[in-house]
């Protein structure tokens, strides 16, 4: 095989040849991926075929590598896309209208995709938007009204911790419970604003201030990286909100040098500072190469060798 079609980054040793069938069938794919406007369902279906047959084969080693080599996004863009098209299949094609309305219910199970569906189009005269969307979903996963439960005197939705208690048999069903909330712990979640989650990751990681700082050659690491934070620190990534909320809990009472090497390195984790706050590589004064990556003599020990390093923050992040 000849080395000059191996895409960059890819070893090789998955290689094969495609036949002229899966060529073409490659061509057209890739045709309706560039074309790209014609609509997301056209684009997943289309990722989806060149990811299950692996049409990808003939220059890169898998689908990962694909989809940033070739068009410049993450898998999990691509996933998105799929999974966003699975549920325009689900609820209709004709009813969700773009890809951003698909992805607020494309985490729910398909009965509860249809019913979302509806109360939104029913709470907004017939007319089905995103942020009806998720209002309905919002709605939905509230805990229901319990009329022997009130909080701050009124009727509202029992609070999870009371609920469970009555579902353990702990508070009798006809007990009146009366709850007082001082507001800041139960807030939902401040949702990433939906503007910024529209933008690309390829956009977002161009807008960050260290991306102008480096070099060309450096850049593919660092973006690399940033992308990394930006997608386990999605907001509603349950993971890290649940290390979040673990830490909480077992940090109580222990001392920050006293902190056994597990936790350590969840804490580590958690005091990661935000890509925008990365920071170039020392200067050379102070043993660093000032974000070149090399010193005078070799690779910047500093940095290894990246151009930029990650210092972290004083407080774990209170959500
Ligand atoms: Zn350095």
């Amino acid at each position: 095989m000849s080395t000059a079609n191996v895409a960059p980054g890819t070893s090789g040793s998955a290689l094969r040849e495609l036949t002229a069938d899966e060529l073409a069938q490659l061509d057209d794919c890739e045709r309706v991926i560039a074309a790209g406007l014609t609509g997301f369902l056209e684009v997943a279906d289309a990722l989806h075929t060149v990811q299950e047959k692996r049409l990808y084969q003939n220059k890169y080693d898998n689908f990962d590598a694909y989809c940033w080599g070739k068009w410049g996004f993450t898998t999990r863009r691509s996933r998105q896309l799929i999974a966003a098209a699975k549920v325009a299949r689900n609820v209709g094609t004709d009813v969700i209208q773009n890809e951003r309305q698909a992805r607020v219910i494309a985490s729910e199970k398909p009965a509860e995709q249809l019913a979302i569906v509806a109360d939104a189009a029913a709470a907004n005269g017939g007319k089905l938007t995103t942020s009806a969307l998720k209002k309905a979903k919002a709605k939905r996963a509230e805990p229901p009204v319990n009329p022997n439960t009130t909080v701050n005197g009124k009727a509202a939705p029992e609070p999870r911790d009371v609920a469970q208690l009555r579902k353990s048999g702990m508070i009798g069903a006809d007990v009146k419970v009366s709850v007082t909330d001082h507001g800041a712990p139960d807030k939902p979640k401040q949702e990433r604003d939906a503007g910024e989650d529209e933008v690309t990751d390829e956009d977002w990681v161009r807008r960050l201030p260290l991306w102008k700082q480096l070099s060309e050659k450096l850049r593919p690491e660092f973006e690399k990286d940033a992308i990394a934070f930006r997608h386990a620190n999605d907001v509603e990534d349950p993971v890290m909100d649940s290390l979040r909320a673990f830490f909480r809990r077992e940090n109580k009472g222990m001392k920050e040098k006293g902190l056994p090497p597990y936790m350590k390195r969840i804490q580590v984790l958690l005091k990661t500072p935000d890509p925008s706050d990365w920071k170039l590589c020392m200067s050379t004064q102070d043993g660093g190469c000032g974000g070149k990556g090399r010193t005078k003599f070799s690779m910047c020990p500093k940095c290894f060798g990246l151009g930029y390093v990650i210092i972290e923050t004083r407080q774990v992040k209170a959500k």
